[in-house]
């Protein structure tokens, strides 16, 4: 196979040439940028995803349509891929780990084993030093009571795993509200965090090489509506300009400590004290759709030089000023007026549209 010859071509160097084949793991929107952002690099990608709809699999150069738990499809897409990532963390691990003992899998299991567990997180990046919101492990509705004397009100009730954009999370305003948002979970195990009163939330993503090398991207400031990302915009504000540095140290801290391979997004508030870290993405992140103008090289391309041991590119503003706002639902039908400002880049996902929904962005540069 392919894949195999292209194994025994890496060798010594370490490097995964052009022309090998990069597998995905998931269907999205986020592997449909990486897809593209490979094949300008002259690489092929082979998408693995359960779903019916794989957006990802329209920039792919083929497309596994199967569960990520059957051990022949596994085997499969395994001999044909030189390097293997994904493009969301909301998969179980033991395909993942599955996979590593066969193909290099990129970022490593053990970063996604902390990234997708709400209690590892908070406990390894405290334990590098990082500011947290105060947070308890919760199991059952009197634990939830407990937390909520300890931590006090308002707070926030999030699955311990496979939350995304704003779901899994059920408000606390007041005691009064305990059991309401226990049931809003559906009663799974979670983490109650007391609720950070920001000014601005940021996210810092970073690149790293399996040499150590890394570079590291200015912070957008992050605007936030019913929990899905609305808009990211830079240069930030100086509020977050002034966090910046202690965050980006931070992130590069559990980037090494990770030996991680890959684009890794950390996402901040801007707490009275100094950088609140919320939560990492080991992956590719919504707040990072920017860089594909608005940086000299964009986080997906960055992503990939990573994973096939390229030399990372400069992460630089491409403009005075950036703004990409998602396009969410029926926003997406708008698409027609994004078009009309001048410097403004349209992106659509190709997917069916549902309220909630990322269907896609639009980037705008000042120059
Ligand atoms: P998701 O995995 O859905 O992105 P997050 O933990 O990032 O989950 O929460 C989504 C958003 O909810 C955050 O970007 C922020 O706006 C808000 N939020 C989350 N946790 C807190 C908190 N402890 N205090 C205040 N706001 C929060
Ligand atoms: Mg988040």
């Amino acid at each position: 196979m392919a894949g195999s010859a292209n194994r025994q071509r890496r060798g010594r160097t370490g490097v995964i040439p052009p022309g090998s084949t990069i597998g995905i793991l998931g269907g999205g929107q986020l592997g449909r940028m990486l897809g593209a952002a490979a094949a300008q690099l002259g690489y092929r990608t082979l998408v693995l995803a359960p779903d019916e709809e794989a957006v990802a699999a329209q920039t792919a150069s083929s497309f596994i349509r199967a569960d990520y738990q059957n051990r022949i499809v596994l085997d499969d897409f395994a001999a044909a891929c030189d390097v293997i990532t994904y493009e969301f963390e909301n998969i179980e691990l033991d395909p993942i780990d599955y996979l590593a003992e066969k193909v290099p899998v990129h970022p490593a299991p053990a970063a996604l084993a902390i990234a997708q567990d709400r209690v590892n997180e908070k406990s390894f990046v405290a334990a590098l030093g990082g500011r947290t919101a105060p947070w308890a492990k919760v199991s059952t509705l009197a634990d939830v009571e407990a937390a909520i004397a300890d931590i006090g009100a308002p707070a926030i009730l999030k699955t311990l795993r496979f939350g995304y954009d704003g779901r899994g999370q059920a408000r606390i305003a007041s005691p009064a509200d305990i059991a309401a948002a226990w049931s809003a979970i559906g009663k799974r195990p979670a983490i109650l965090e007391g609720f950070v009163n920001f000014s601005h939330e940021f996210s810092i993503i970073v690149a790293r090489g399996a040499d150590g090398s890394m570079v590291s991207y200015p912070p957008p400031w992050n605007e936030h509506r019913d929990g899905i990302l609305a808009r990211s915009s830079l240069p930030a504000p100086v509020e977050i300009a002034r966090q910046w540095s202690e965050a980006a140290v931070l992130a590069g801290r559990i980037a090494d400590t990770l030996d991680y391979v890959g684009v890794l997004a950390c996402e901040f508030f801007v707490g009275s004290e100094g950088p609140v870290f919320n939560e990492m993405a080991p992956r590719v992140h919504n707040s990072g759709h920017w860089t594909i103008e608005g940086a000299v090289t964009s986080q997906f391309e960055n992503h990939i030089r990573a994973i096939c041991g390229l030399p990372l590119g400069d992460t630089g503003l491409t403009a005075r000023e950036v703004v990409m706002d998602n396009l969410i639902g029926a926003e997406a039908e708008d698409w027609a007026a994004a078009l009309t400002a001048p410097d403004a880049h349209l992106h659509l996902y190709g997917k069916t549209q549902r309220p909630g929904r990322k269907m896609g962005h639009v980037t705008r540069l000042v120059r």
